[in-house]
This record gives structure tokens, sequence and C-alpha cells, in this order.
């Protein structure tokens, strides 16, 4: 039995029988990937990649929480059945708070979470921060890639993460070129190279740029990137690697649909002076299989797909880069959406719930993060949404990558780019994919921007809480209500409205009681994956073992997602 574990039921730390059912919400599931594409030396490339970015899980810990180190190597000499629980649930959470719980804590010894993480001083407040970064002192630590920390005086300073991090940036550079020198693929080798100048150097628009160019059967991902950590203002980067390969048929089947950017671009239902005339020229797509996965990109919820960079300069001139986890999405849908669709929607919805749709749905989220509104103009001063919507951007630019998503569907569909059934089996799909985001909580920008478009969806009439307590889609109302919430966000983002951000979260970004009723039904299901990764283990276990010269002769035996 699995516990969803709430603040009103859990007031003291977790025992072992709790702590087991915390655990047991993210399902063990072997994440492998095909290798058949790889020679070789090109498999040697991978395990050394793999085994390159082990270490960004140890700069993340140090960006969640300063004391993350110490606590996790306490942890591991206890060896005590409650000592090696709470050894995997730190894991899973890369520090003493779940995630899923509101970041309630839940060793011994933690402090409450700070909402700055750990890349402020630990004695600052949110205000003392805010003020010192808007004063002309404060200006360079306004970047993603600074801590701030305090000097001698305690006057705060800024820090640069290659200051900060520096030991443990100087090896993976290290090893970075190493991998570049053994592939034979230059895209990928010309990429690595600059990522590792520019852990040292704190430039990575080079990189970034080298990154969307990668044109190789291995495409890895590394690099300090995502803001979401930062709860005070969405403004740190955190580190994170995903080591992936290619799917080549299905990045093929794909090439098409960047194709379609600027003209759903030219269509976005909102004020047309708020469109954007000339998107980015590259908007790849890539499809890969994930071999491993580190740092940010490994904790709570599994990342299933992302969309980088996140530097406006680089959308700008160079466009964004889409990037999908097949075998991660195949794991979700297998383990969580089925069971998630046969609880949660009515019975004639249910079977209307498809892999295919699944992964339209995350690929137009995506797409959708690199259209509307990024550099805006306020006030005659020109900013970003991001700037301007500060803690309120996570949650708001999530909610429109989803419902815009939808719009998208709808929109390609008419226009005979997406199968009819796909686009049938998209809104149910969709619906059931909800309660798993809302199962993430509402603290996190994922949930959040779900329980803005559901309670939308509710107050319109497109989703109908049926006398079973189930929910189902009214398709005739669906359509005009998406399109409504699609305008209002991307017309709040375009304005850099702060307050109206504030008040779309406060009017509806909170689980009503009929969600929570269908919410506590899915108590067993679990609410995510906790990947291990079959393939990377088997890479660098060979690599230990046999060495170099012998790992032509080793027999691989490649066991990707197709063949389970
Ligand atoms: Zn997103």
């Amino acid at each position: 039995m699995i516990t969803m574990i709430t603040m009103t039921t859990m007031t003291t730390l977790p025992d072992l029988d709790t702590l087991r059912a915390m655990t047991a919400r993210f399902a063990p599931v072997s994440v492998a990937a095909d290798l058949a594409t790889l020679d070789a030396p090109e498999r040697r490339v991978l395990a050394t990649l793999v085994d390159a970015v082990r270490v960004m899980d140890d700069l993340y810990l140090e960006q969640v929480w300063a004391g993350n180190r110490a606590m996790l190597a306490r942890l591991r000499e206890d060896r005590t059945a409650l000592g090696q629980a709470r050894l995997r649930y730190f894991l899973i959470n890369k520090g003493p708070w779940s995630r899923l719980d509101h970041d309630r804590p839940f060793l011994p010894d933690a402090p409450p979470k700070s909402g700055g993480a750990g890349f402020y001083p630990a004695d600052a407040t949110k205000d003392e921060v805010a003020a010192w970064l808007s004063s002309p002192e404060g200006e360079a630590g306004r970047g993603f890639f600074t801590t701030i920390r305090r000097d001698a005086a305690g006057r705060l300073m800024t820090v640069p993460y290659s200051v900060e991090y520096r030991d443990t940036l100087e090896e993976l550079a290290r090893r970075l070129r190493d991998a570049a020198a053994l592939t034979r693929q230059p895209s990928l080798a010309h990429f690595l190279r600059l990522r590792a100048d520019a852990f040292l150097s704190d430039d990575y628009h080079a990189s970034d740029v080298a990154w969307m160019e990668i044109d190789a059967s291995i495409e890895p991902t590394i690099g300090p990137y995502e803001v979401y950590e930062d709860g005070w203002f969405n403004a740190k980067a955190a580190f994170e690697a995903f080591i992936t390969v290619r799917d080549e048929h299905e990045t093929q089947r794909l090439a098409d649909f960047g194709r379609h950017l600027q003209m759903l671009e030219d269509h976005l239902p909102v004020d047309p002076q708020h469109r954007n005339p000339r998107l980015g020229a590259l908007a790849p797509i890539r499809v890969v299989n994930l071999v491993f996965a580190a740092g940010e990109g490994n904790r709570g919820v599994q990342t299933a797909a992302f969309n980088l960079p996140n530097d406006e300069r680089v959308i700008r001139e160079h466009g964004a880069k889409r990037v999908m986890l097949r075998n991660v999405q195949q794991a979700k849908f297998q383990h969580v959406l089925l069971p998630i669709a046969g609880r949660a929607l009515a019975p004639g919805d249910r079977g209307r719930v498809s892999f295919d749709a699944f992964f339209a749905h995350i690929l137009l989220h995506e797409l959708m993060h690199g259209l509307g509104p990024h550099d805006i103009r306020v006030a005659g001063r020109e900013t970003t949404v991001r700037q301007e919507l500060k803690e309120t951007y996570s949650a708001i630019e999530e909610a429109k990558a989803d419902i815009a998503a939808q719009w998208a569907l709808e929109f390609l569909t008419d226009r005979g780019f997406i199968d009819a059934a796909v686009a049938r089996e998209g809104p149910a799909t969709v619906l059931a994919s909800m309660f798993r985001s809302l199962r993430f909580g509402i603290n996190e920008a994922h949930g959040r921007g779900v329980a803005i478009q559901l309670n939308f969806l509710l107050q319109e009439g497109a989703v109908r809480v049926e006398t079973d307590g189930t929910f189902s889609v009214e398709p005739s109302r669906l359509r005009d209500a998406v399109t409504a919430l699609t305008k209002e966000i991307l017309t709040l983002q375009a304005e850099g409205d702060y307050s109206r951000a504030r008040a779309m979260i406060a009017r509806l970004g909170m689980i009503r009681p009929e969600m929570q009723r269908v919410l506590d039904r899915l108590d067993d299901v679990p609410v995510d994956i906790e990947p291990r990764f079959a393939t990377a283990q088997a890479l660098v276990t060979a690599e230990q073992m046999w060495g170099p010269p012998f790992l032509a002769r080793f027999s691989w035996r490649a066991g990707g997602p197709k063949a389970g």
C-alpha cells in the first residue's frame, strides 16, 4: 500500500514503514537504451561521459544545501534498516526534504528547506538579497552562473560558479576533453571542448550554440541549466547531466514538426503585436533514449523532455533544441499514466489514452516553450518575461506550454499535420496526465501550472466531474476554453504583468476537493519512476573490467525499450 503523505498526517519524522511507503511512490524501473548504432570506440566515449558526469550529483547536492554532502556521508555509514531507507530516499530527493510533500524534512538534523536553496548565504533573507541585487553593487549577482556569499565584513558578494565549484569543475572539464579526444564525431567533440572551457570561464554562450548544433549518435546535455531550485528568484542555474543516444528513426519522423513553428507563432491566440514575426533559425527536435542522468536531471520526478538552453540571447539568435527522452516517457506511461487513467477518468474516456497522444503532448509542450513572448518591453524598458514575473514565472510558463500545446494540437490537426486518431486521444490523455502532474504537488512549477489549467477548464465546463467522482472531457466546450486560457496567459506574459500572474495563481493554482478525491484514489499508483540505469551500469562496468584494449571484444546485449 502506497500512501500519499500529507502535512496533516505527518507531524513527526517518518518511521521505517512510513519512509518505505514514501519511497514506494517511485517505481523502480530499469532504464535501458539500444546501442546498436554505436561502434566500440563510440561506446567508450559514452562510458567516459557517463563516468565523468557522475560529479553532477555532488555539485547539485551542494547547490541544494551546503550541509548535504556531510549528511550523505553520515547516512552511508548507517547500516541499520532505517538508515538504509533514509539513504535511498535522500538519494531520490537529493537532500533531506521530501519534494513530493512540500519539502517536508524526513531526516533528523535537517533544517527547514531554504527557498533560496544553497545559492545564497544561509543566514540571509530573501528581502535582504533582493534589495542588494537591485542595487548597483548587486548587478554582477543577477546572472545564472553565480552564487551570492558574504565577504569577511559580512557584506553580500558575488562568486562565479567557476570559483565556487572550482575543483569539481576542473576535473569535469578534464574528463570532457578526454571524451572529446576519443570521439570521431566532430560536432560532439566541438561541444565537449567548448563546454569544458565554459565550466572554467562561466561563459556558456559558445558551448550553448555548439550544443544546438550537435549532430551525432551520442547526445549529451551537461551544464548548469534550470532555475527551479532557486525558489526565491528563479535566477540561479542548477547542475545537471543527461547522457543519451539518439533515436534516429523517431528523430527523422519528427523533423517536420520544427517547420511548423513559425506558422504556429503567426496564429497564436494573442494580439498580433505580441507575436514574433521571425523565430530563431534553428529549432531542432531530438528523440533520444536516456542512458544516464545526474544532478538535477535525476532528482524526485524524472524529466521526460526538455527545451534548452534557457539563455534568452541564445534563443533569440539560435532558437532552442527540444530533447524528448523516449524511453523515460514510455516508462512513465506504462507505470503511472495508464493506472491513473483507469481511476481518474470516466469509463468513456479511459479507452482514449494512448502513448502516441502522450508523446505528442510532451513534444508540443516543449515546442510551445519556445513560442510566445520572451523578450518584452514594459513601460519603455527592454526586459524579459522571466525577469518581470519573478517567482511566478516557472508555474505560469509551464501552464502556458501545456495549454498552448492543446491549442497547437487542434490547430495542426485542423490542417492535417497530425493524425486525427492522435488528436482524438489527446484531450483524455492530457486529462489523465494532469492528475499525474498534480501529484507532484503545487509547490512545484509543473503541478501548479496544471492546477491553473484544470481549474480553468472546470470553470468553463470543458472538463466535468461525473457523479462517481471521475473526470471527463466535454469536447464541445474544450476548444474555446483552451484558446481563452492560452490567450490570457500569453497576454499577461507579453505585458510582463506580475500582479496578474499572482492573481491567476491565487485564483486558480489550488487543488479543489473534487481533485483531491481523485488524488486520494491514486494512493497505490506510483507517482513517478526511480530509474535504474542498466545500460550505463553495463557500460561503466565493462570499461572498468575490460579496459580499452578489450572493449572491442565485449559482447554487448542492448536491452532497448522496444525489446521489452
Ligand atoms: Zn515545461
